[in-house]
């Protein structure tokens, strides 16, 4: 009658850790299997019970977790990254059969002297292993010892115990299959991040292009309504490029604009403020929470910056280096207005301010307000 009402409260039990498993958590199934070891500990008569699980190369093991009866001792603690050849006999076994059943230690067979020594070692007298298979993969096994008197290992006992070892089989395979998923979407965000990135950029010359700063000048048109600031945009035109090409020839005309895009950047390093290549040899600065003075300053240090570079250009007609012009516009959106209505005008105003620069005979800025 005991070893019915025993058998009946360890059902019961192990069908409530394995919904309560089914449910779980990741951070909560460590705990989940600890209470399946010791329920299985419990009802085996066992002194220790304990999962070990294979690494990927299946060339050491690890013991992950163990359940101890009171007043026995815990191996856990060197019991971690064994190596499988040291114990060849038992992983043998527990390979070929999933199984490991040893009643009496002393009668292992000679080939078997490594693990007697180990079991003799940790004071074991009879033990019980189960392996723990996943998807035809040996992840790991289960197992149990009796320390204090030998026993033998009954069928119900082997039949509870492979129970045991396939619930665990699918915690950890769940587990992996969580992990994986974790590890593709890292991968997928990462990957997402780097296409944003080059979708954003411009090939030539590695700064922002046309696409990025459509979206930027949206959000800064958003911001300066809600931040009730002003907003500059400015548009500037490499002088007599053509003329460049023509003479210096087109790559040494692609290093010209990667110049006078690095001095851009380095100038707009501000947050708020923005640069983009806008094509061909026009570049668009956006310049957030600013004011008349403020974005006269920046027009007059990015002339000044662009000729700093002193980039010969013998056939300029203006100077003799490299020098740009800027139109630009300033303004301070109402809060009702249309967002992609404003970014056009904003743009068409800093660009008849560039045609009024150029007129006026280059290398030089207007600002429009
Ligand atoms: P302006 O002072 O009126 O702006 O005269 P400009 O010659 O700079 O203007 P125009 O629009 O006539 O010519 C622009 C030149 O820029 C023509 C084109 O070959 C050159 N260009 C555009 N994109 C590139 C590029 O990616 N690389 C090189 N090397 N040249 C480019
Ligand atoms: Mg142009
Ligand atoms: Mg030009």
């Amino acid at each position: 009658m005991d070893a019915i009402n025993t058998q009946v409260t360890f059902n019961q039990l192990i069908s409530e850790l394995s919904s309560r498993l089914i449910n779980s958590e990741p951070a909560e199934t460590y705990e989940c299997i600890e209470e399946v070891i010791e329920a299985f500990g419990s009802y085996a008569g066992a002194d220790r019970c304990y999962v070990f699980e294979f690494d990927d190369a299946v060339v050491n093991m690890t013991n992950t977790h163990e359940w101890v009866r009171d007043g026995f001792e815990a191996h856990i603690d060197d019991l971690q990254s064994v190596g499988i050849d040291d114990l060849p006999w038992f992983f043998n076994e527990i390979k070929t059969h999933q199984l490991f059943i040893v009643n009496d230690v002393e009668l292992l067979p000679p080939e078997a002297d490594a693990e007697k020594q180990e079991f003799r070692r940790e004071h074991i007298k009879s033990v019980i292993c189960v392996g723990i298979v996943a998807k035809h993969q040996l992840l790991g096994f289960v197992g149990c010892d009796r320390v204090q008197k030998k026993h033998r290992w009954t069928p119900e006992e082997v039949r509870c115990l492979k129970l045991v070892a396939n619930i665990i089989a699918n915690t950890l395979e769940r587990q992996r299959t969580y992990a994986e998923l974790i590890h593709t979407q890292r991968e997928l965000e990462k990957a997402n991040r780097l296409l944003h990135a080059q979708v954003s950029q411009d090939g030539l010359t590695g700064i922002a292009n046309r696409r990025a700063f459509d979206e930027r000048i949206h959000n800064e048109i958003q911001r300066s309504m809600r931040e009730q600031s002003a907003l500059s945009l400015l548009i500037i035109d490499i002088d007599h490029f053509k003329h460049y090409n023509d003479h210096y020839g087109h790559l040494q005309g692609d290093q010209a604009l990667k110049g006078v895009a690095n001095a851009l950047f380095d100038l707009f390093q501000r947050n708020t403020d923005f640069v983009a290549r806008y094509g061909g040899e026009e570049f668009v600065a956006v310049i957030s929470a600013t004011d008349r003075k403020k974005t006269e300053d920046s027009i007059n240090h990015l002339l000044e910056s662009v000729r700093a570079l002193q980039i010969p250009h013998e056939t300029s007609g203006i100077a003799p280096y490299l020098t740009v012009s800027v139109g630009g516009y300033i303004h301070s959106p109402e809060t009702d207005e249309d967002i992609d209505a404003l970014a056009e005008k904003m743009i068409a105003k800093a660009d008849s301010a560039l045609y009024r620069a150029k007129s006026d005979g280059r290398n030089r800025g207007c600002l429009d307000y």
